[in-house]
């Protein structure tokens, strides 16, 4: 970089900083700083677009296009150049705009005579705000400096816009973060709530994008740079045992952190007249960019990590940590981009419902969520950098969307559905303590799937009859070290206690696939749902399993005993965790603990193979439990996790419910007790097709217990079955328009 380049832009930035200490209104200060730019950078045209909506654009303020054109001239999101170069967040500098791919002619602005053309994108951390322009009469390419220059300056411009700078009277735009914004994300809990933002991290606000003395400015930013490193070596040194993925985070953290280029950038930026915070977010802002569009998964992985970084780095420079001062609201919504297992349940009940950027419908958080019966939305893009603290805001987890500042005619409706579900609420209150049964006298046990604490209580409300699935694991996730044999005792006793004698199904522990935990070392597998997961992980180092195992017959002290294992996919497997069992209750007897008055052992038909075992095999298992989330990801060759395929298989395809039906007949031929704990179960419609199938018992989670009893009640089963069967002699390939079409002659 010249110094001439360095002089230039300092002398800009100062200029603007001028402008910007002034006394005056929104659209006077645009004004200036378009003259200042046309004439600092001597070009005959230099505008300013902001979004007026999120697919507008609106000429702002201009100097040397046509004045009656400014807020009159729009342009939609990718139309013409100006929209192209907001919609890619990328710099168009060209000699011969009309030549340019997209360019379109705007009439009323008179610019016409301009053929050099140089559009920068006004944005802050991914966020789009803008565009600046500058043009001019001759055939130009503007050159290496008087990009950076510009670029800097629409740096400043969008720190400034997000301060609210040209916020005003008149045609001036409104305030951002004012607007009432709908995100559409998926659905990670179904439920509604209304409240106010809680940021799990409170954004970082920059007021002093420019600053006068660089030394000083260099000076701070090395400082912070210097206790981001001694920060980073900290925690590396915090996690020396930790699993090797945790490591690789901190490592690149560090390789960040020590990175000259990294370093060098950010002074340079200061050099020009930037305040250290706004280099740092100004690095921070090209990396995100560049995130949006990496294609490579472990390139995208290290922008994040360096995102993250400059995060941190913000936080130190702004002393604005974590703790802003600002109260949590009484009917707190979190938003955050991603969160753990363990500081979400450290908010714990408190929360209304939470709202990610990222997460995923079987991550931990979306557990957690689940156990707390608090709606959750994932993949609200963007919202962490939209919403403010005490916000208010809708989620409709049901719908997967969020509403922030929502208008008044969509409270009105949501309140609306809400008293409607209020009413349901009731009427399944009041069903709570009625058995269901069907008008044609099937009798369908209702159980409950848990996993934590938290979700005892909920058996005395749901009306559930007891515990269908208790997933053991979910206490190893949240915790950073290996529970020991006597913690986990005390907590499955306290569950036992809390079921006050109604029957808890405990599955061993179902790690691997997408429940990995943080203390174990993690192993490199091309398919982990295909992997080393659960009962394999379990037979092949059996040291964990057996901890558990006496721990759950210490914690029964007598009382009776239902162990379950997941993921069993052949006879053999099971065989040799029942010889676990037997030795621990062996190793038991000996120490002279009490054993269980009963003890139930059952497996979790969750693979194809397992349909297909041996008769025996029914016959020795105490009971089976088809766990219907993974057995239909295998049975359709469709990762559950994978939002692109994870709907795209009916459950009540044909297909499924013939194989289904023929779990059922093989355990009515064998008199083994079959139930279904997959979240198919909590579904009425579902539900009543599985009863109508043959299945006596479905695990469900407790809020689906009363819309399933609901339907179930009213449901006659055998006529639901001749349905059924009708639609697959039809050649239908799922059975649901069928049923759904029945349903509706029901009443
Ligand atoms: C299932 O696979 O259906 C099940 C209940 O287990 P999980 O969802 O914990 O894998
Ligand atoms: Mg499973």
């Amino acid at each position: 970089m010249t110094d001439r380049h360095q002089t230039d832009s300092r002398q800009l930035l100062g200029r603007l900083r001028e402008v910007m200490a002034e006394e005056a209104t929104g659209q006077t200060r645009l004004d200036q700083i378009t003259q200042l730019i046309a004439c600092e950078m001597n070009t005959e045209v230099c505008s300013i677009y902001l979004f007026r909506d999120s697919e507008t654009l609106e000429l702002c303020a201009t100097e040397g296009l046509k004045a009656e054109a400014v807020h009159q001239t729009r342009m939609r999101l990718g139309e013409g150049l100006v929209g192209r170069v907001a919609r890619t967040g990328k710099a168009v500098n060209t000699a011969d705009a009309p030549k340019e791919h997209g360019f379109r002619y705007m009439p009323e602005t008179g610019e016409e005579i301009y053929s050099s053309f140089a559009g920068f994108p006004i944005q802050r951390l991914g966020e789009k705000l803008g565009v600046l322009v500058v043009q001019s009469k001759t055939a130009r390419q503007y050159s290496e400096e008087e990009v950076y220059a510009l670029e800097v300056v629409a740096m400043v411009l969008a720190e400034m816009t997000e301060l609210g700078v040209f916020v005003g009277e008149g045609a001036a735009l409104s305030a951002r973060h004012k607007n009432p914004v709908a995100f559409r994300g998926a659905t990670g809990q179904e439920g509604t709530a209304e409240g106010h933002v809680w940021l799990h991290e409170p954004r970082v606000v920059v007021t002093n994008p420019i600053a006068d003395d660089p030394v000083r400015e260099t000076e701070r930013l090395r400082e912070a740079v210097d206790s981001l490193r001694v920060s980073v070596d900290q925690m590396l040194e915090g996690v020396a045992g930790a699993d090797a993925e945790h490591r690789e985070v901190l490592e690149a953290y560090r390789m960040f952190a020590n990175s000259r280029g990294w370093l060098k950038r950010m002074e340079e930026d200061i050099a020009v007249g930037l305040s250290a915070e706004a280099a740092v977010e100004k690095e921070q802002s090209i990396a995100r960019a560049r995130m949006e569009t990496a294609s490579d998964s472990y390139l995208r992985e290290r922008l994040h990590d360096l995102d993250d970084l400059s995060n941190r780095l913000l936080r130190i420079l702004t002393g604005q940590g974590k703790e802003t001062g600002a109260e949590m609201p009484v009917d707190p919504i979190l938003v955050a981009r991603n969160i753990g297992p363990a500081e979400l349940l450290d908010y714990g009940r408190l929360l209304r419902g939470v709202v990610l950027e990222e997460g995923s419908v079987g991550s931990h958080a979306a557990i957690v969520a689940r156990s707390l019966a608090i709606p959750l939305v994932i993949h609200a893009e963007r919202i962490t950098t939209e919403a403010l603290n005490g916000d208010p805001i809708i989620v409709d987890g049901d719908a997967g969307v969020v509403h922030l500042r929502p208008e008044d005619t969509i409270v009105t409706a949501f309140r609306d559905k809400i008293a409607m579900r209020e009413e349901a609420q009731e009427r399944y209150a009041s069903i709570r303590d009625t058995p269901a049964v069907t008008p044609c006298g099937r009798r369908i046990a209702l159980t409950m799937n848990a996993g934590l604490m938290a979700d005892l209580p909920s058996l005395e409300g749901s009306g559930a009859e007891g515990v269908g699935l208790f997933r053991t694991e979910l206490q190893f996730l949240i915790r950073n070290k290996m529970p020991t044999r006597t913690e986990l005792a005390a907590l499955y006793s306290r569950v036992l206690d809390s079921a006050g004698g109604r029957r808890v199904v405990f599955r061993t522990l179902d790690i691997g696939s997408d429940k990995v935990l943080s203390y174990m070392k993690p192993t490199d597998e091309p398919n982990p749902a295909l992997g080393w997961r659960a009962i394999r992980v379990g037979l092949d180092k059996p040291g964990v399993m057996r901890m558990q195992l006496q721990a759950l017959i210490r914690a029964a002290k007598g009382r009776p005993l239902t162990v379950m294992f997941p993921f069993v996919a052949q006879y053999d497997e099971y065989r040799a965790a029942l010889a676990e069992v037997d030795k621990a209750m062996d190793r038991e007897r000996i120490l002279g603990h009490p054993l269980p008055e009963t003890l139930e052992v059952g497996a979790m038909l969750e693979t194809p193979s397992l349909a297909f075992a041996p008769t025996q095999f029914f016959r020795d298992v105490d009971f089976l439990s088809i766990g219907g989330n993974d057995l239909k990801q295998f049975f359709f060759a469709a990762d559950r996790e994978n939002e692109r395929v994870r709907r795209r298989y009916d459950t009540l395809n044909v297909s499924f419910l013939t194989f289904l039906e023929n779990i059922v007949e093989r355990c009515r031929e064998t008199g083994t007790p079959l139930s279904f704990c997959g979240e198919d179960a909590g579904r009425p419609v579902e539900a009543i097709c599985l009863a109508a199938i043959g299945l006596d018992a479905l695990s469900m989670r407790p809020a689906s217990i009363g819309p399933v009893k609901s339907l179930l009640i009213r449901t006659n089963l055998a006529e639901l079955r001749e349905v059924i069967h009708k639609a697959r002699e039809e050649g239908h390939q799922s059975v649901r328009p069928a049923v759904m079409e029945w349903l509706k002659t029901q009443g």
